[in-house]
């Protein structure tokens, strides 16, 4: 096999990078009220630092990089990242996930930078209940940042809703007729129950689905981009696509071929685990690009098979916002 698999034999060629652990919302599932511990801006990676490590990962054989964050555009610049991410050849997609607020001011330049794709997080379409999870007012914005995205040309643009019983999930059908009425691309999302979202109680994929059945048919479908957790379906004839992201119920750490770049500079082989390599310090000592990957490939082996949230065992060192969701 060519290329980086860990000692599971899943071959890595993904790599998540948090821009920023600065956020413009404060999902209560996610950030307390009052944020979270700020890392001190000398300790965040600059963007050229950055580079550098996509630049190692790609010459192993990382060929997709995702930017996260926290919220990724609320860091300045974030268009001058995807352009020099975009000169590494061997990456040939490059996406973006974000809460959507700031999405309709940066769509523009972010397409003409290469950003090819885009996530939008979206737990509700009411504006009473965004505020209640998000404590901000703003789902216009984030609605206009979808129309913005599409308008521009990222494609495709898909929506994703975490769905919490008791919370939003009596909004699964609104999400899903969108898919048939407005081409949505909609992701249906487990929630983790770790961090402040430990006390969330998730709907499981197979519940979803039953109440979907109300609205038709669904027929399983190939998905548009890469070969990502979720799995597809459409009803018949419409446009638009359903998806499903079941951590919990099905979890597919058998499938996983992420590795996330922390915002100050650790790689974090698993979402779900406390194990971090630290690539900061190599990077301002002066590090080789040979050192990073021997770091890299470090990080890959250090990968566990898979996590262990249902059996109670939960990261304990930072949460989803610090890490990159
Ligand atoms: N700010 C960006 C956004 O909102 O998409 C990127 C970072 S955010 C942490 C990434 C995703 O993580 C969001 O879709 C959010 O809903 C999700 N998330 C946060 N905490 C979660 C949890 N406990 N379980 C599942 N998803 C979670």
């Amino acid at each position: 096999m060519t290329g980086l698999s860990d000692s599971f034999q899943r071959p890595i060629n993904y790599l998540r990078i948090s821009v920023t652990d600065r956020c413009n919302l404060r999902c209560i599932y996610c950030m307390p009220p009052h944020g979270v511990k700020l890392s001190p801006r000398s300790e965040i990676l600059r963007y050229e630092e950055i580079q550098a490590v996509a630049q190692a990962a790609a010459a192993l054989g990382i060929n997709k990089v995702r930017l996260t964050g926290g919220e990724p555009l609320v860091r300045t610049g974030l268009s001058h990242l995807v352009q020099i991410l975009c000169q590494i050849e061997v990456i040939d997609d490059i996406a973006l996930t974000t809460n959507g607020v700031l999405l309709r001011q940066h769509a523009f330049t972010l397409k003409e930078a290469g950003l090819r794709r885009v996530n939008v997080s979206l737990d509700t379409l009411k504006r009473d209940r965004f505020h209640r999870i998000t404590r901000h007012d703003k789902l216009g914005d984030v609605l206009n940042g979808i129309k913005a995205a599409k308008e521009v040309g990222l494609d495709p643009v898909k929506v994703n809703m975490v769905v919490i019983r008791g919370i939003n999930d009596d909004e699964v059908l609104d999400f899903a007729r969108l898919t048939m009425e407005q081409g949505w691309h909609v992701r249906f999302i487990e929630p983790m129950p770790f961090g402040i979202g430990e006390s969330l109680s998730f709907v499981p994929t197979s519940e979803i689905q039953e109440r979907l059945l109300s609205l038709g048919t669904l027929e399983p479908c190939l998905p548009s981009h890469g070969n990502g957790p979720a799995k597809y379906f459409r009803f018949g004839g419409t446009p638009g696509t359903v998806g499903f992201i079941s951590p919990l119920s099905e979890h597919f750490c058998f499938n996983c071929n992420r590795l996330r770049l922390t915002v100050d500079g650790k790689l974090r082989p698993c979402l779900l685990s406390d194990e971090e390599v630290d690539l900061k310090n190599h990077l301002r000592h002066g590090a080789s690009s040979e050192e990073l990957k021997r770091l890299i490939k470090q990080a890959v082996a250090q990968k566990p098979e898979r996590h262990h949230l249902l059996e109670g065992v939960l990261p304990t060192g930072r949460s989803m916002c610090q890490v990159g969701g």
